[in-house]
């Protein structure tokens, strides 16, 4: 069960403790309560979770504070998209809005490999305005044989250059909750100059412990990558682990599925699930053609795989794209066959422009044709 407080109840307010305390008295019920940090409104939201069958909604509804009760059944309690509820979840971090409207480009090496390449990559962002970024520090690889990533030695340069570039969110994979204690406290050293996503990377979509710890804590939002080889269920399931732990900034990132159908991509691209994820789901959508596509192939209409594949998903009304760049990919130590160049970053954003505004017309051209169907038939 959901209760909606009215956009003008504030985190501080006593009426929440006063929806805690009605909840209390039902056995056999917990509450959470949950800030839902939209780019228009922020609301309070209280899920009871438990043996909620019983439990009367009118008590609830009945107070000056509650806007709405809504009784849910379907299996996505936190994350899903429920009938009555605001329109879009999503939640605000280093001052930057991510929700299911917004588009945030995050480009950025797959790992870190020196101090000059996550400068110049951090220094081409600033140059183009972008605040969003992606650096890979702990890398699960196939081989343990294979640079398996800098570790906390590169998190104080990491950070710093991205304090000085203005960069204000990085994804950055964890493979073991350890390694949250190891960016709290180079953060903390580098008196927080950036702030950071973590990603929970393909591999580890059903690892219950490592899901759970990211719920747990509440300084990172979750970047969850879905697994590649197990149902959109499933990674939506493994969503509502870190959301029930009392984590719900999470932004679900498709990255293509493991099959030999894709061939010759590395992983066959997914993107037509965009809205599917933003119908079930209230979270803000990541894609990444990077690792869907894999390669730096060009079609012979000039553009490569991985800008048709980023097109696929801006064109599906994508909120963020994670995109592999290196200012050398031959030097690269991780994934450098995919990787585009700081000379790519002006086109490739261009590029990301025109199909982001032929998304903003489909997405108005629908909403007069509704509208006027709707009048058609009043
Ligand atoms: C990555 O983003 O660096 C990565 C390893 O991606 P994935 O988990 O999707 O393979
Ligand atoms: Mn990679």
């Amino acid at each position: 069960m959901i209760i909606i407080l009215k956009s003008d109840v504030d985190r501080e307010s006593p009426d929440i403790q006063q929806v805690l305390d009605l909840a209390g008295r039902y056995p056999g019920v917990s509450s959470r309560v949950h800030v839902v940090e939209g780019s228009s409104r922020s609301l309070i939201e209280i899920y009871l979770i438990g043996s909620t069958a019983e439990v009367p909604l009118e008590p609830f509804q009945e107070l000056e504070a509650v806007e709405r009760v809504v009784r849910i059944s379907e299996k996505y309690r936190i994350i899903g998209r429920h009938k009555g509820q605001v329109e879009s979840g999503g939640f605000q971090y280093q001052g930057v809005t991510f929700d299911q409207h917004t588009l945030h480009v995050a480009p950025g090496l797959c790992a870190v490999d020196t101090p000059e390449h996550v400068d110049q990559m951090f220094a081409a962002l600033a140059a183009v305005g972008i605040q969003t970024s992606r650096m890979g520090a702990y890398k699960p690889r196939t081989s343990p044989y294979d640079f398996q990533g800098l570790g906390k030695e590169c998190l104080p340069y990491v950070f710093e250059s991205a304090g000085r570039h203005g960069i204000k969110v990085i994804a950055m994979e964890i493979t073991h909750e350890s390694q949250i204690e190891e960016i709290n406290a180079a953060l903390d050293a580098a008196g927080s100059p950036t702030g950071v996503m973590v990603q929970i990377g393909t591999r580890n979509a059903q690892n219950f412990e490592l899901l759970k710890f990211v719920g747990r804590q509440q300084r990172f939002p979750v970047l969850f990558k879905r697994g590649m080889g197990i149902t959109l269920e499933e990674s939506l399931n493994a969503c509502e682990y870190v959301a029930s732990e009392g984590n719900s900034r999470i932004i679900l990132c498709l990255r293509g599925m493991k099959t030999n159908l894709g061939d010759p991509h590395r992983n066959f691209v997914d993107f037509t699930h965009v809205p599917v994820v933003k119908r079930l789901t209230r979270m803000p959508v990541c894609v990444d053609p990077s690792h869907s596509v894999g390669s730096r192939a060009l079609a012979p209409d000039g553009l490569s795989d991985i800008q048709h594949a980023t097109a696929q998903g801006v064109i599906a009304g994508a909120n963020m794209v994670l995109v592999d760049f290196h200012p050398e990919p031959s030097k690269a130590l991780c994934d450098g066959p995919q990787a585009l160049t700081l000379d790519e970053l002006g086109p490739y954003l261009e590029d990301i422009a025109i199909v982001r505004e032929a998304y903003e017309k489909r997405r108005e051209a629908a909403r007069k044709n509704t509208e006027s169907a709707r009048s058609a038939g009043a």
